[in-house]
């Protein structure tokens, strides 16, 4: 038994054959102590109280321990005694003396003890490992356990009985529940779990060594290991009360107030561990106490967060979730990036103050109002539940965080970031949950680079719960249900296997785009073999072991050079994951051609295979966010070929087509490449950076002007060039009255700098009045045309449009045209009607301008032709185009119509600006920005002095072709940089006074009124129009010149249909409440007419929270005054401010039929009467004298206009 080598084998095991053959009997229990068995109490005091200060006497009350208090006594608190009482235990084998007994029953085990006095039980029994309990007569009965039977004798039957009564009650209690208690001794499984160490000890007092287990907070002696596993052990010490120390080289002392434990291990080692394990638990049975105890102060932390199991000591304690220990095992497998789990009892340095504050705090109610909102019955998890459901049902919960309560902002990262940084200077420890996990992310800039992030926010706002939460959860992953999935679709692709090989010419991989010329010396000859979706070069073909290899699945772009890009006529270039790009040439076309086929058809996903039909210049995968869902980047398959991006979106398996020379907008935002189409926005990420910069380059370029022909410009919607549409855009809203329009030449150098201009990117010119004179503009077109190559009516043509002009039959001319319209390649057909229609336009004022038909035929026709004006057919054609303009072009009547409507309504309002003296008839051009401030979301608006701020709202949304979706609510907004606030315009307020008072420090965003919803909610379910409450106060100091009060102080507020008023004394107005309005006269009073209410309070005030308004108040003596209020929580701030919207605009808050003002906007201004066409003027014979003294000389008849 001594013999080392033995004892080691027995230790971390559990089989002790020898031992239990010595001890089979539990009759012999009373062997295991040296001296025989003795009645009095005095058994314990024989050995091992040598060493205690005062022997014998010490009592359970007494407080050996200094540091030890009441309530540290945990067993005696958590576990009440249900029966005590003196039973006959029945004896030893072959004796005949029962032994008196002190028999206690607590909820988990019945224990005997040789006095009522100790505290160290001669055996304890689990109540969980009893099967039933039987009466055998005589006052007796037994208690069964699987193995083990031990008979009692009570001193009557009734106490029998009553013992009986108790004990089976107890274990049907337990069958029935199903009750799993966490019981060390229940499960074998559970058992082994929480040991923190056992094997066989030797004891001062015993023959022979013990099975000594060290458990979480409690020591456990047993006789031997088999005892261990059936449960059935002599005495539990209680470590709260315990002490550890060394004695000599293989002994030390475990001290209780009680008795000392004098333990010797086999080696000095051995010793040690024994010596760490029982100090460790000492200290997890101390920190039971302080922390446990106070985390299960709270009634929801006594049970498990997950599965519902009593007295959780477990924790994640950056979800701040208490969770039983079998949980905890589960909440590790999903790693620390998820959830960090601690013990409550040992890990007790992680237990700060501030920690356990926040899980009084927020805890299990709270961290479950948001993570378990939506729990289907069916998949929760209880007590009895398997490790496998726990596993399913914890990542489900908080790994994909399927059950989480949404929060309004989520996908919307900006603004979850910006909510973050406000909640965290308050104690609202909800909202900041909500939105840590529904993405905002804890170490976003804030905008304050003394504050940077919201832990330094937080700090700086003395929330130290906030911090706590925040430093926990500053690397935590945010629960995405996808996660993994689109990995696992990319990974789990078969890519088709492609063989293909021969020699190419390779340059040594590079880490930059090519932007030079790579000369052939700097290629080397390589043999190039794909295979089994690997791409290996080799020096040369008898090699076997590759140079180096590409493999398939990490390409993610293939580029097919245009010819001669570099020495070698044809070459391609492949980009990788790692951000490498290779180069490969060769001068055979057509070989070329051949291993672009194969490299991309081995590594294009087989869903995006319709690409490889395609004759692209680039193909590859990229990141890109667009659509409905913009808070997830997905995955994307591309090609560019011409001007045109294909591409098959993660979630479609149709090829979708953005013609790039018809984007409204390409921009670059941060690491994204932006494109606007007429119907969506397209997000695509830099990844990586490398075949990021190419696709970028290239995809400007494809949306560029690539040449000098029609079709390789930038194109409208309509197909028409954006240069064309600019210019005529222009001149129909300035110019159609200005004299000699399209015939006063303008100043040259101001036509050459601005048709390069436009040539370069017309999209993003924006032409102004003031700035641009509408003859340089008119000129820009003439030249425009003039210098087109192929021309308007293409060289293929012009002849036989000139021939046409010569057909002396009307009709039949008519009809050549027609027919020669029909032949112009689309974009030339598209612009000669959107010219002549312009053309036919400006003629209508002819009266203002001076420019008839006729007049714009003799400037054009020479200019469409790209004639020396000699023939005057080219005249002849543009004058028959504008003039049978409705017959040849097919243009139906409603469209002539509005076309005219839409005229006079421009001609009225200039006509109007000019006769008023100012310059533009009350229009106002100002920037108002889209969601926020920046360049990029800059609009040039044109403000009539009739424009509401909903109007305006929906001319924003329409330029950027933004579709409101439900419960959405656009408005437009204030913005104080100065004083950091912001006001949403009320929308049936007009724009442009507001424009006219608007500061430099102020400007105009259209965005989301994120709080609209609530509001509307809290205004349809309140009971009273008025509001009252508590508000923090502070006001402007000398604003008035009085010496006012610095800092917020708490006031009361009633807020109704004409007033605000302020009270300081809130007692007094509690007590009268009901007639307070009429009888208590308020500090001060404000007719709500009077104020302006702004969200936001400058920082440099120090808020006592971010839910607070500046309120300007000015009186009709023009007497001004600033005043801040302050709300405790966002949702007082929305009810304050929701009241005062209601009260302002007489409870009309937001349209109730939006969308209807928004259909109708357009048509609002253009019912100016139905005005019939004025006739054409000039007959024909005018007509031929003036082209054919044109064909003599242009230049005698230009001089009489
Ligand atoms: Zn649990």
């Amino acid at each position: 038994m001594s013999d080392k080598d033995d004892a080691e084998t027995m230790r971390g095991r559990l089989r002790s054959e020898r031992v239990n053959s010595l001890f089979s009997e539990d009759e012999l229990i009373e062997d295991y102590y040296d001296q025989p068995a003795a009645n009095d109490s005095s058994c314990w005091n024989d050995y091992g109280l040598s060493t205690l200060q005062s022997s014998g006497t010490v009592s359970r009350s007494s407080s050996m321990h200094s540091g030890s208090t009441e309530g540290l006594d945990a067993s005696a608190q958590l576990l009440p005694i249900i029966k005590a009482g003196w039973l006959d235990k029945n004896p030893p084998q072959g004796s005949y003396i029962y032994q008196k007994r002190w028999v206690k029953l607590d909820a988990d085990y019945l224990r005997y003890f040789d006095s009522e006095k100790d505290t160290y039980s001669k055996r304890f029994i689990p109540v969980t490992s009893i099967a039933r309990v039987a009466s055998i007569g005589d006052q007796k009965f037994e208690v069964i356990t699987n193995n083990r039977t031990f008979a009692f004798r009570a001193e009557s039957d009734a106490d029998r009985n009553e013992w009986m009564r108790t004990l089976q009650q107890m274990v049907d209690e337990r069958k029935f529940k199903g009750l799993n208690r966490i019981s060390l001794f229940q499960p074998p499984a559970g058992a082994l779990d929480s040991v923190d160490k056992c094997g066989l000890l030797e004891l001062r007092g015993f023959k022979n060594k013990l099975y000594v287990v060290v458990a979480g907070d409690k020591v456990f002696l047993y006789k031997n290991a088999e005892d261990y596993r059936q449960g059935i052990g002599i005495t539990y010490i209680e470590m709260n009360v315990g002490n550890v120390k060394d004695v000599d080289r293989r002994g030390f002392d475990l001290t209780t107030p009680y008795r000392i434990f004098s333990f010797s291990a086999d080696s000095d080692q051995e010793k040690d561990e024994w010596v760490e394990a029982m100090q460790q638990s000492i200290a997890e049975a101390l920190s039971n106490s302080e922390v446990a105890e106070k985390i299960w102060s709270v009634e929801a932390n006594q049970f498990c967060a997950d599965c519902g199991s009593p007295k959780p000591d477990w924790a994640s304690v950056n979800l701040c979730v208490v969770i039983c220990k079998r949980c905890a095992g589960e909440h590790r497998g999903l790693g620390p990036s998820i959830t960090k789990v601690r013990s409550l009892k040992m890990d007790r340095k992680v237990w700060t103050e501030e920690l356990i504050e926040l899980f009084c705090q927020v805890g299990n109610c709270v961290a479950n109002q948001f993570w378990a909102a939506n729990v289907p019955p069916s998949e929760a998890i209880h007590v009895a539940s398997g490790s496998q459901e726990r596993r399913r049902f914890l990542i489900a919960k908080y790994k994909e965080g399927k059950y989480r309560r949404y929060h309004p902002l989520f996908g919307n990262q900006e603004e979850l970031n910006k909510a973050l940084c406000a909640t965290v200077t308050t104690s609202d420890l909800a909202e900041t949950q909500s939105l840590v996990f529904c993405g905002a992310e804890v170490s976003c800039f804030s905008g304050d680079p003394d504050f940077p992030n919201p832990i330094a926010l937080a700090e700086q706002a003395g929330q130290k719960l906030q911090m706590e939460f925040l430093l926990h959860n500053k690397n935590s992953e945010i629960p995405r249900v996808e996660a993994g999935s689109s990995e696992e679709k990319h990974y789990s692709v078969i890519l088709p296997s492609v063989t293909h090989n021969g020699f190419l010419y390779k340059t040594p991989s590079m880490a930059k785009l090519v932007h030079e010329r790579k000369s052939r010396e700097e290629f080397s000859r390589r043999w190039c073999t794909l295979n089994d979706s690997i791409f290996s070069y080799y020096e040369n073909d008898r090699n076997a072991v590759p140079n180096g290899e590409i493999k398939m699945e990490e390409i993610v772009c293939l580029v097919n050079n245009p010819p001669d890009t570099h020495g070698y006529e044809s070459t391609f270039e492949v980009y990788i994951e790692s951000e490498r790009l290779y180069l490969f040439g060769l001068d055979n076309p057509e070989a070329i051609r051949k291993w672009v086929k194969s490299i991309a058809k081995s590594f294009i996903h087989p869903r995006a295979d319709e690409l490889l039909r395609l004759d692209f210049e680039r193909i590859g995968r990229l990141q890109y966010k667009g659509g409905l869902s913009l808070e997830r980047a997905k995955e994307g398959w591309f090609a560019l070929a011409q001007s045109v991006l294909y591409a098959f979106f993660e979630d479609s398996d149709k090829e979708e087509a953005v013609h790039l020379k018809k984007l409204q907008e390409l921009s670059i935002q941060g690491d994204s490449l932006v494109l606007v189409e007429r119907r969506r926005t397209l997000y695509i990420q830099g990844e990586r950076k490398l075949d990021f910069l190419g696709w970028v380059a290239a995809i400007q370029k494809a949306a560029g002007c690539s040449g000098d022909t029609l079709s390789e410009q930038q194109l409208t919607e309509s197909d028409i060039p954006v240069i064309v549409d600019r210019c005529i855009d222009y001149i129909t809203q300035c110019g159609l009255t200005s004299e000699g329009i399209y015939r006063k030449s303008g100043q040259n150098s101001k036509t050459t700098s601005l048709l390069e201009m436009l040539r370069k990117d017309a999209r993003r010119v924006r032409l102004k009045e003031g700035e641009h004179h509408v003859d340089d503009v008119s000129n820009t077109l003439k030249r425009f045309f003039r210098d087109l190559g192929d021309g308007l009516f293409t060289k293929e043509f012009c002849q036989d449009w000139l021939k046409a002009a010569a057909i002396e039959n009307e009709e039949e001319k008519i009809g050549q045209y027609r027919q020669l319209l029909s032949s112009l390649p689309m974009v030339n057909r598209a612009t000669v009607k959107a010219l002549i229609n312009h053309l036919y336009r400006v003629q209508y004022f002819s009266e203002m301008n001076q420019m008839n038909t006729h007049n714009l035929a003799i400037v054009f026709g020479p200019t469409l032709f790209q004639t020396d004006g000699k023939d005057y057919k080219a005249g002849r054609v543009v004058e028959d185009l504008i003039s049978r303009y409705v017959v040849i072009f097919s243009v139906d009547e409603q469209e002539m119509r509005k076309q005219q409507d839409e005229i006079q309504a421009i001609i009225k309002m200039r006509i109007a600006g000019s006769s008023s003296g100012t310059q533009q008839a009350g229009d106002f051009i100002c920037t108002v920005y889209l969601e926020e401030k920046k360049t990029e979301a800059e609009q040039h608006i044109k403000i009539p002095a009739t424009m509401t701020a909903e109007e305006l709202t929906f001319e924003i949304l329409d330029r950027r072709k933004i579709e409101t979706k439900e419960k959405e609510y656009w408005s437009c907004f204030e913005v104080n940089e100065r004083e950091e606030a912001e006001r949403p315009l009320h929308y049936s307020e007009k724009v442009l006074p507001i424009l006219h008072g608007l500061g430099t420090d102020s400007y105009l965003v259209v965005k989301k009124q994120l709080s609209m919803e609530n509001m509307l909610i809290y205004l349809a379910s309140r009971v009273s129009d008025s509001k009252h409450g508590m508000m923090k106060f502070r006001e402007e100091r000398n604003l008035l010149g009085l010496g006012l009060s610095t800092g917020f102080h708490d006031r009361y507020f009633i807020l109704n249909n004409s007033c605000l008023r302020l009270y300081k004394e809130v007692r007094s107005l509690k007590q009268r409440m009901p007639a307070v309005e009429t009888s208590h006269r308020p500090e001060k009073e404000w007719p709500v007419k009077n104020l302006k209410v702004y969200l936001g309070i400058k920082k440099k005030l120090r808020p006592p929270s971010c839910w607070g308004f500046t309120v300007f108040y000015e009186n009709e003596k023009h007497e001004k005054q600033q005043w801040y209020l302050c709300c405790d929580t966002q949702m007082e701030l929305r009810e304050w401010f929701a009241s005062f919207l209601y009260v302002q605009n007489g409870g009309n808050v937001w349209p109730s039929e939006s969308s209807k003002v928004r259909a109708s906007r357009t048509q609002q201004d253009s019912r100016l009467g139905n005005i019939s066409l004025i006739p054409l003027r000039g007959n024909e014979n005018e007509m031929r004298n003036s082209v054919a003294a044109f064909a003599a000389d242009p230049l005698t008849l230009l001089r009489n206009v």
